[in-house]
């Protein structure tokens, strides 16, 4: 902690109040509105009538404040349970359709400074390999992705200013948008770097990236300083401000998150939504995307050390209460879930998955030997993407390799507005027709091929607008010609 922060958190703890609009992290993220808020949930949580209250404003599909939200997840009443879930999938279908967006990670670098406890990146674990792509590495991992078919990438790195710092990120960035493929290419490349500085944001922002992902891992200050004993991500308040500097970069599309398991889970949700709130009020949008990792086994960590590990039950109900607190923001879970468990909240709220991940440094290129683990976390869906892909439409679902907004420079507020207007159906849908059929004309198997182009014929009548929907079957036609890349 520097000596600046450790100044401020003690004017902080005289002065420290509720306040979503300031930019200090104990203000927004204020420890006694937050348990203030699960108290006031507790106590409501058999309370019909504000539980009734709650579920029928919230078909306005505005979203909710963390009080109310926090009454939903505590909720005892499991008529009002099973209302809350068919809410959460109509404001699902509302805003998403049946779309669920692909991605893939790619980590670069393992090396990291930090000594958080439940990464095995951390400087002190020996038994890992600690491996760094180079840019040659680089683009044979790209190509291996876009062999399979992927179009959008979340860059991963440990912290690391001696191996990983800015320049090489940047590089990487630049090596990924560069590599062209048979008819692959990566139009979106997502980063998840340790917490920086505004310079280096707009560094990132320079480079094109599209969200820039930080998760929290836990609003508790006191636990995540316990977890986080060594290194710059000690820092409390300099990780909780990260976003705030990203967006004055000019970054308009933040990811949030928690690592479940790390804290109680109802802290973390409260403070994760009142962070969504501190981001709205100060910059006006709050978070493009929110992601629900749990934590899970990795080579030196255990899930079991961590008391706080939620249940299949509780996960699923902190998808669905996201869905309707939070209508415009997707949500994100990676191949950490089973897929047991990704079939169950997909349809609760989840809008963007992973597939065909590899969390080892150089993984998709070459599979790394048995007695040699780099990886950040154990997968526990470890299908293919097109296996992936086929189970999708199995579901009736769209998967969609779409990255048009971003490069339509839809992103920020005119994202949330788009959403919010209803208009994305007329963006969303056909782009995710089209992104799909690229997908099944040069890499699907002939079985998803098949379900892919059946399911294509008849999502296309359900573009709303005719015009959209005569030159969506237009660009689909011309798809098939050999032609690629049309977007609304
Ligand atoms: S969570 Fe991030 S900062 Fe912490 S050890 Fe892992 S890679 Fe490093």
């Amino acid at each position: 902690m520097s000596v600046a922060s450790i100044e401020r958190e003690q004017e902080n703890a005289v002065t420290s109040r509720y306040d979503r609009a300031s930019r200090i992290a104990t203000e927004f993220i204020n420890d006694q509105e937050i348990l203030d808020t699960i108290a006031f949930a507790q106590s409501n949580r058999n309370n019909r009538e504000l539980i009734s209250s709650i579920l029928e404003r919230a078909q306005d599909c505005k979203g909710l404040t963390h009080r109310e939200a926090a009454v939903l997840l505590e909720c005892g009443l499991d008529d009002q349970n099973e209302k809350m879930k068919l809410l959460a999938k109509e404001i699902k279908q509302k805003f998403y359709g049946n779309r669920i967006v692909m991605f893939a990670p790619l980590y670069l670098s393992n090396y990291c400074v930090n000594g958080c406890l439940y990464c095995p990146y951390h400087h002190s674990n020996t038994t890992i390999v600690r491996k760094k792509l180079s840019q040659e590495d680089i683009a044979r991992e790209v190509i291996a992705l876009q062999d399979m078919g992927h179009k959008r990438l979340a860059l991963e790195a440990g912290e690391d200013p001696v191996n990983n710092p800015i320049e090489y990120i940047l590089e990487s960035i630049r090596t990924i948008y560069s590599i062209k493929h048979k008819n692959g290419a990566i139009r979106r490349v997502n980063v998840n770097i340790a917490a920086t500085t505004v310079e280096d944001y707009r560094k990132l922002k320079d480079a094109g990236i599209g969200t820039y992902i930080l998760f929290q891992e836990t609003y508790h200050k006191q636990t995540y300083e316990r977890l986080h004993p060594t290194g710059p991500k000690n820092d409390y308040a300099y990780h909780t401000e990260a976003m705030d500097r990203a967006m004055e970069a000019g970054i308009d599309d933040v990811g949030i998150g928690v690592l479940f398991g790390l804290n109680t889970y109802r802290y973390d949700f409260v403070g994760m939504l009142m962070h969504a709130e501190h981001l709205e009020a100060v910059w006006g949008v709050g978070p493009h995307t929110i992601s629900v990792p749990r934590i899970c086994p990795a080579d030196d960590v255990r899930p079991g050390d961590f008391s706080n590990a939620i249940s299949d039950d509780v996960f699923a109900k902190i998808v669905t209460v996201l869905r309707i607190a939070v209508p415009y923001t997707g949500m994100i879970v990676s191949t950490r879930e089973s897929k047991k468990t990704r079939e169950r909240v997909l349809e609760l709220g989840v809008s963007q998955i992973s597939g065909g991940s590899r969390t080892t440094v150089g993984g998709y290129a070459e599979p790394e030997p048995a007695d040699e683990n780099s990886a950040q976390f154990d997968i526990s869906d470890t299908r293919t993407l097109d296996e992936i892909v086929n189970w999708l439409l199995s579901l009736g679902y769209i998967p969609s390799f779409c990255t048009a907004c971003y490069r339509e420079g839809r992103t920020g507020d005119r994202f949330m507005n788009l959403v919010k207007s209803g208009q994305i159906a007329n963006c969303c849908q056909p782009n995710a027709l089209m992104t799909l059929k690229e997908y099944l004309e040069d890499y699907a198997s002939p079985e998803t091929r098949a379900k892919g182009e059946a399911v294509i014929a008849k999502e296309v009548l359900r573009i709303p607008k005719e015009k959209v929907r005569t030159l969506a079957m237009k660009y689909l036609s011309e798809l098939s010609a050999g032609k690629r890349d049309f977007r609304f």
